[in-house]
């Protein structure tokens, strides 16, 4: 079976975690400090919060911005479930924005729209988190206007675009736009770690309090204390915070992989480019991008013309699975999913995300793809296709 996604691990990589093993820090030694200053640096923000998930990294994300009880936090229905869930740790509220047609990102309409009508109803949200669907970052420059005009906080969920560019030519992560931007390196994502994930802001105290809160809440930084240390040994805890914190292992795998970041991505484009000119007379819609942005390429999804061919998806996606091709679905929309169906969802609000659904495959896009294995899919897709 081809994967839709998979790591790429080199020799490099198997070499930098075993000099890790052998050294005397296996957790909370150079090697997260190191890697969180790579990654800061390349992308361009001041600071960076190494975390065990992206999951983790979006829960203290929302935290340090205080979102809690009472407060709202908008993202978008197409994503994976961990960009709403996060609101839900702290004890807000979770709306969605329905998608662009294009894109399948957050719709910039959709978001106006909503923030109009939840002006005049005196619910607007604390946090919006726009999503970077499959590698594509968003139009970060509407939505941060749109922040200015209705004050609410911006995480963007970068779990997809690790790498990827702006209109602007900036890469994702800088925080431009945001007040934090978080990145995923679980292995079907574009670097990995294992499992792993980076918040990265340019405020120095949200940078801090999201280090505290990785880390119980706890603090070794007299300035951070309530009176004086008692000795070397003297910590203190002033919030309650979780262990969500990045082991050395994890750190030295992700350094090693940023050192091919955009080779990994220049394959991705070299992959898509190739899916465009082979599959543009099947009947499908191919991923649109928006002029000027650089994707990442997390994702390769197409989505069916079911007016055009007698199958369903679901005869599509088993035919596919049949050829060997490890299809996917990005993402069955999360106000759908039983544990949100009782907050109030009503799925007609969501038209383009509905319909995106109904037509969304994901098929085999990762930088360790061979072009053989790239045929197969490519093969497989014309026969079960054809109309
Ligand atoms: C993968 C993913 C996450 C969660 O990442 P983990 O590192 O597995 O916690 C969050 N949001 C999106 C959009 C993702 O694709």
């Amino acid at each position: 079976m081809i994967p839709y996604g998979r790591q790429e691990i080199t020799e490099a990589d198997i070499a930098a975690v075993l000099q890790v093993l052998r050294s005397d820090y296996l957790t909370q030694g150079p090697r997260v400090p190191e890697f969180e200053t790579a990654i800061a640096a390349h992308c361009g923000a001041e600071h960076a919060v190494a975390v065990n998930s992206a999951t983790s990294a979006l829960h203290i994300a929302c935290q340090a911005l205080g979102v809690g009880h009472g407060h709202r936090v908008w993202t978008s229905p197409i994503t994976f479930v961990a960009s709403a869930n996060c609101a839900l740790y702290c004890g807000a509220s979770v709306d969605f924005v329905d998608i662009d047609p294009r894109t399948y990102n957050m719709s910039i309409e959709a978001l106006e729209t909503k923030l109009r009508l939840a002006q005049a109803q005196n619910r607007l949200p604390a946090v919006v988190i726009p999503v970077h669907f499959a590698g594509q970052p968003c139009d970060m420059k509407s939505i941060r206007s749109l922040a200015e005009i209705y004050g609410f906080k911006i995480i963007e969920d970068a779990s997809h675009a690790v790498g990827a560019r702006y209109v602007t030519g900036e890469l994702v992560g800088g925080c431009q736009y945001s007040d934090i931007t978080v990145f995923s390196f679980h292995p079907v994502k574009i670097i990995t770690t294992a499992e792993g994930g980076m918040a990265l802001t340019n405020n120095l105290t949200l940078a801090s309090v999201m280090a505290r809160l990785r880390s119980h809440g706890i603090t070794r930084d007299q300035a951070q204390m309530r009176g004086a240390s008692e000795g070397p040994w003297y910590y203190q805890q002033i919030e309650l915070g979780w262990n969500y914190r990045m082991t050395e292992l994890q750190a030295a795998l992700g350094h090693s992989q940023l050192q091919r970041l955009e080779k990994m991505i220049k394959k991705r484009h070299e992959l898509a480019r190739r899916y465009e000119d082979q599959l543009d007379d099947l009947p499908i819609d191919l991923p649109w991008q928006y002029p000027g942005v650089y994707s990442a390429y997390h994702l390769f999804v197409i989505l069916i013309k079911l007016e055009e061919i007698q199958k369903s998806r679901l005869q599509i996606f088993e035919e596919l699975l049949q050829e060997g091709i490890g299809v996917n679905v990005h993402y069955i929309p999360v106000y759908s999913q039983p544990y949100y169906s009782t907050m109030g969802f009503n799925p007609q609000d969501y038209p383009v995300s509905n319909s995106y659904y109904q037509r969304a495959i994901s098929i085999p896009m990762y930088s360790s793809l061979t072009a053989n294995s790239q045929s197969q899919v490519i093969s497989a897709l014309k026969k079960v296709l054809k109309v």
